[in-house]
């Protein structure tokens, strides 16, 4: 059997081990130290000047502690994205609020601004303004933000951007991650860069990052003994894990290179096949093109993206639908939902091919073996 085809594996870039074992020379085995401070310099130098960075444990941690810093209450309901990873929508259930899903346009896969702006003014006839507005970046496309952002301080609805997927992502050159009130990013092991678990709340207000570092060691108060006026949580990334951070920030640029030019193949090749459809950059938008992903219009194709996806999966290679949207999962489906049938149909055709910035030719000529029998 061949060796088996990642959809997306993580990819060191050689130096996270020298970081790793600084850490150990100097004990700093901890959830402090001086790689936690040298991946937040890195991260806020990367975003750019007004990003300050908390870096924790997770994505979800970030987004968890998002709402908590929003003032998220039990009971309050929180709009999310519908096309999107359950990771962005569980934490709204962790603080005892309502996800009010919304679909996607066709354009980015996206939060359609149009069904976010119908879902606020009738949650509001309703009687209850949502607390906060959570839009995601799919597979590194951009959400169209600047519309979002125009709704979000019209309506007075702050944003929590999941940015999960999008680092190195930008729209006229402003890079996702900083567009929202509070932005999240994920180091986990198959996002473009990895800190093996990791992640990190990114925001323009200082007070608000140093209450996120606050909160996520505990909410400890100055104190000799240990004394706690909040609720704390223990959600900051370890040093071992910051190192390992530390190095993968040296290569981020080339991965997003890389990434982007493992999509151009397929573009290139497949991009003119019969019922196959890629999703275009709108101008002014950059994505990272973290997962390449293609639409399979069956009618057109004469074949399904399941019979795609089984075919590479016989061949030892894994592809994946589309993320399931989480007004369809069993766990959220009695949930508001405003609709227009882009994500179920993005779910029923949408397939993620390899996308690793570590795929070899020998690997993208297996690919292209299997894929060249259906798309012409
Ligand atoms: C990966 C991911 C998360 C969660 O990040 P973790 O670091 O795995 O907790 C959240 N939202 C989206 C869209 C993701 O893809």
């Amino acid at each position: 059997m061949n060796a088996k085809i990642w959809l997306s594996s993580p990819h060191m870039g050689g130096t996270e081990q020298n970081y790793v074992k600084d850490a150990f020379d100097t004990n700093w085995v901890a959830p402090l130290g001086p790689n936690v401070n040298g991946f937040e310099n890195d991260l806020s130098l990367f975003l750019g000047e007004e990003s300050h960075v908390a870096a924790l444990s997770s994505g979800t941690a970030g987004l968890h502690l998002g709402l908590v810093l929003l003032g998220v209450k039990a009971g309050d309901e929180v709009i999310c994205q519908s096309m999107t990873f359950s990771a962005s929508a569980n934490p709204i259930a962790y603080m005892g609020a309502i996800p009010v899903f919304v679909d996607s346009e066709a354009e980015t896969w996206n939060m359609s601004p149009e069904l976010l702006e119908e879902a606020i003014k009738d949650r509001i006839a309703n009687g209850k303004k949502p607390k906060a507005i959570i839009p995601v970046h799919l597979y590194g496309m951009p959400a169209k933000m600047p519309e979002i952002m125009a709704i979000s301080r019209r309506y007075g609805i702050p944003v929590l951007e999941d940015a999960a997927e999008a680092l190195g992502s930008s729209i006229d050159g402003r890079k996702c991650g900083t567009f929202g009130d509070i932005g999240v990013l994920s180091f986990n092991g198959n996002k473009i860069i990895t800190t093996s678990g990791g992640g990190a709340l990114v925001s323009s207000d200082a007070d608000v990052v140093k209450e996120a570092r606050f909160l996520s060691t505990q909410a400890r108060d100055e104190a000799p003994h240990y004394q706690h006026s909040k609720i704390g949580y223990n959600y900051r990334i370890s040093n071992l894990c910051a190192g390992v951070g530390r190095g993968q920030m040296e290569v981020l640029a080339k991965r997003v290179e890389q990434r982007r030019a493992v999509y151009q193949q397929y573009v290139s090749r497949y991009g003119g096949a019969k019922g196959i459809h890629f999703v275009a950059e709108p101008a002014g938008y950059f994505s990272n093109r973290w997962l390449s992903t293609i639409l399979i219009d069956p009618k057109e194709a004469g074949f399904t993206r399941e019979d795609v996806r089984l075919a590479l999966d016989k061949e030892n290679i894994e592809s994946r639908p589309l993320w399931k949207p989480m007004h369809l999962q069993p766990v959220f489906m009695e949930h508001p939902f405003y609709g227009n049938g882009v994500a179920e149909s993005l779910f029923a055709n949408g397939l993620c091919l390899p996308s690793g910035s570590n795929l070899v030719q020998a690997d993208m000529d297996r690919i292209f073996a299997v894929l060249s029998q259906f798309f012409k």
